[in-house]
């Protein structure tokens, strides 16, 4: 089968002809049908040697949905013919995070738990991709692959994002959601699904300002020198309670801290290498609350599926087939992708 591998750090992927993997003991073959193409990917192929515990080649792809194929032996708990989306942390499975379905926080970081589909194991940008076991799949039913494949990923981390800043988003309060991309557009729709926040967006591209519109936002704006200060008057000069940063640089954790208000919250989900200095006195305000999400959990995958389902939320998607992978990967890095772009084997 077809398959885009990585094969050495820092250099493009390629395309290679590879065995069709046969699942064994609890394995499961899925054929795929669709697979998302994240900014992490691009982190992934830029890493320096050393910087990653995954061992080359592997086949790229994190973000997948398809069609079970084929059963090992001892399968549980999924039938040929079902469609699902991969739920792609796979943790150890034995510890207690994993056995409530919480593999994005697997306590055996050193190993299992880094190494899922697309991450150091063979992904699913290819024809068929293997789940370790049924565990690490969830139903689709007759949801169009294209939008599938993306809740795994976008739509998942960003639901988790927001899940951990429920408590604090009732009416009246504003979260501002930085970097309007594959997961950004689906953050801004979630949190008009999920909460009663008000939602401003920020982003250095026009386009995106569009998308953040189209997918709810109250307002959005570009990145300039006083960008803070735009966003602040649209609270009465307060600030807001919330920040979701999809982009993770000093620039853009320098501006959250900026606009948030006393006790307000900041959630950095985009591996942007940037750095916020903890001090006590210091320029952060009052009661701030910072965290890093990682990925999400399997329950909430199955909520995420749900809500695509029900059309509350929508990925606006670019599809490219498998083939053309070099360019879906050159416009993501050029930021030229308006919400996700998805490779169609
Ligand atoms: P994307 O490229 O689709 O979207 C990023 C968006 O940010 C784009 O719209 C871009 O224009 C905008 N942007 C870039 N620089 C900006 C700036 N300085 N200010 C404001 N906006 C800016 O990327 P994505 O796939 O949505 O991923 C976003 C980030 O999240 C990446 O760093 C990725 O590695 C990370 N990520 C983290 C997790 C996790 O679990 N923590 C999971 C998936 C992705
Ligand atoms: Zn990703
Ligand atoms: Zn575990």
């Amino acid at each position: 089968m077809r398959a885009l591998r990585l094969t050495a750090w820092g250099e493009p992927p390629t395309t290679a002809e590879v065995e069709r993997p046969v699942p064994r003991g609890a394995e499961v073959l899925v054929r795929v049908e669709a697979t998302g193409l994240c900014h992490s990917d691009l982190h992934v192929m830029g890493a320096v040697p050393g910087a990653l515990p995954y061992r080359l080649p592997f086949t790229l792809g994190h973000e997948v949905a398809g069609r079970i194929a084929d059963l090992g032996s001892e399968a549980d708990g999924a039938r040929v013919g079902d469609r699902v989306v991969l739920y792609g942390p796979w943790g150890c499975g034995a510890c207690d995070r994993c056995a409530t379905g919480r593999d994005n926080y697997c306590d055996r970081r050193d190993t299992l738990a880094w190494h899922g589909a697309g991450l150091g194991r063979d992904g699913g940008m290819a024809e068929y991709v293997l789940a370790p076991s049924a565990r690490h799949l969830v139903p689709i039913d007759d949801l169009p692959a294209d939008q599938a494949a993306p809740l795994s990923d976008a739509g998942l981390t960003s639901y988790h994002a927001v899940a951990g800043l429920r408590h604090t988003l009732g009416k009246g309060t504003t979260t501002a959601v930085i970097g309007v991309g594959g997961l950004g557009h689906l953050a801004v729709q979630t949190l008009r699904a999920t909460t009663e926040s008000r939602v401003l967006a920020v982003d250095v591209r026009e386009d995106a300002l569009a998308l953040a519109d189209r997918s709810g936002a109250d307002f959005g704006t570009l990145v300039r020198a006083d960008t803070a200060q735009v966003l602040r008057a649209r609270t009465g000069g307060t600030g807001v309670d919330a920040v979701l940063d999809f982009v993770g640089t000093t620039q853009t954790l320098e501006l959250a801290v900026g606009v948030l208000r006393p006790g307000g919250e900041l959630a950095v989900v985009g591996s942007g290498g940037g750095r916020l200095a903890v001090s006590k006195p210091g320029v952060l305000p009052p009661g701030f609350k910072f965290s890093l999400p990682f990925w999400g959990t399997r329950p909430e995958l199955a909520e995420v599926v749900a809500l695509a389902r029900s059309g509350a939320i929508h990925v606006e998607t670019e599809r490219f087939p498998l083939s053309a992978a070099s360019e879906a990967i050159d416009r993501l890095r050029r930021g030229r992708v308006r919400g996700r772009a998805v490779l169609v084997p």
